[in-house]
């Protein structure tokens, strides 16, 4: 079958001989209908963040139908259109058993410890796939996973009903945060050189932050450290900065600010299984929030090489569809 591999940092091959998965007892086998791309699958294509094994499965941000379920899957059923959520959780370590899946110590993330999910079936745990009506735009199925870390940056900042949020950047996931800041009742304002990406930001409701300061509710997105150090300083006292972005390169953060202003720092990284994926899709259940709109271009399963090379430089969110197989498969 196809898939969308790394063949070495930086080259992104469609190959046609990947092994087709074989379905565990507890797991269902996905024909996957298509995939978002993200930062960490940029970083895994560049050879930035290095991977167990070359070639390697790109991709996390999937869904599509099932074709089969294991022996043991009693909940899952062929047929069911279904959202990955693509971090593996063991559910049985200290953090699992206390409820912060994101912490657990054995997690399985595909596409990052394990091959991706950017081929024409993968197969998954069962409890790892998420059911969703067969009525949403594909578009909107496709940022469910991204979505789901948007608002869990948003209900870490503690943000308030009618509160300024400052959202430090305005790619895909910062316009995910803004949609999220807007569901939860505040008002974000964005950070962001790009152009392009700010008139994106302004579409989904955000205002730009100018030179304005003191908000309760800082997000940083971006993941660059000098947009950091200007986040920080323009937190409210008593405020809360969450850091969802990431950098290997350290940030400068004055103790004397942290102390004065007496600040919350926060890293919140993905979500918890099972309440982040359950509360983003009962959140679309009740609302319409057509997260959909943060995604701009829109690939083959064949263009993939130009999906990877061009996705950091278009604003939006980019994916990649994929032919429905199904019938050949079985
Ligand atoms: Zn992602
Ligand atoms: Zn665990």
């Amino acid at each position: 079958m196809r898939a969308v591999t790394l063949v070495s940092p930086d080259t992104v091959a469609v190959v046609d001989d990947w092994p087709e998965p074989s379905c565990g007892p507890g797991e269902v086998i996905v024909a996957v209908h298509g995939v978002g791309l993200c930062g960490s699958d940029l970083a895994v294509a560049s050879g930035r963040r290095p991977v167990p094994t070359l070639p390697w499965v790109l991709g996390h941000e999937a869904f599509g139908v099932i074709l089969a379920a294991g022996r043991d899957v009693t909940d899952r059923r062929p047929g069911q259109r279904v959202v990955v959520e693509p971090n593996y959780a063991c559910l049985t370590c200290g953090p699992c058993r206390s409820g912060a899946t994101a912490g657990c110590t054995a997690r399985r993330a595909a596409g990052i410890s394990e091959h991706g999910l950017l081929a024409e079936r993968v197969a998954v745990p069962a409890r790892f796939t998420w059911p969703v009506p067969d009525s949403w735009d594909e578009a909107d199925v496709v940022c469910v996973e991204p979505l789901t870390v948007a608002v869990g940056a948003v209900h870490a900042s503690g943000l308030h009903e009618g509160d300024p949020c400052l959202v430090v950047g305005a790619g895909a996931q910062g316009l995910l945060v803004c949609l999220a800041v807007r569901q939860a009742g505040g008002v974000p304002y964005v950070i962001e050189p790009h152009e392009g990406r700010r008139a994106l930001a302004e579409q989904v409701g955000a205002r730009s932050a100018g030179a304005r300061t003191a908000f309760p509710a800082v997000i940083e997105t971006s993941g660059v450290p000098e947009a950091f150090e200007d986040a920080v300083e323009r937190v409210a006292h008593g405020g809360c900065l969450v850091a969802v972005g990431l950098s290997t390169r350290p940030a400068r953060l004055p103790t004397f600010t942290l102390v004065q202003r007496r600040l919350t720092l926060r890293g919140c990284l993905i979500y918890d299984h099972p309440v982040g994926f359950a509360q983003t899709i009962a959140m679309l259940r009740s609302h319409d929030l057509r997260p959909g709109r943060v995604l701009r271009e829109r690939f083959e399963l064949s263009q993939a090489p130009a999906a990877f090379a061009q996705a950091s430089r278009v604003p939006g969110k980019s994916w990649i569809s994929l032919p429905r197989t199904e019938e050949m498969a079985s």
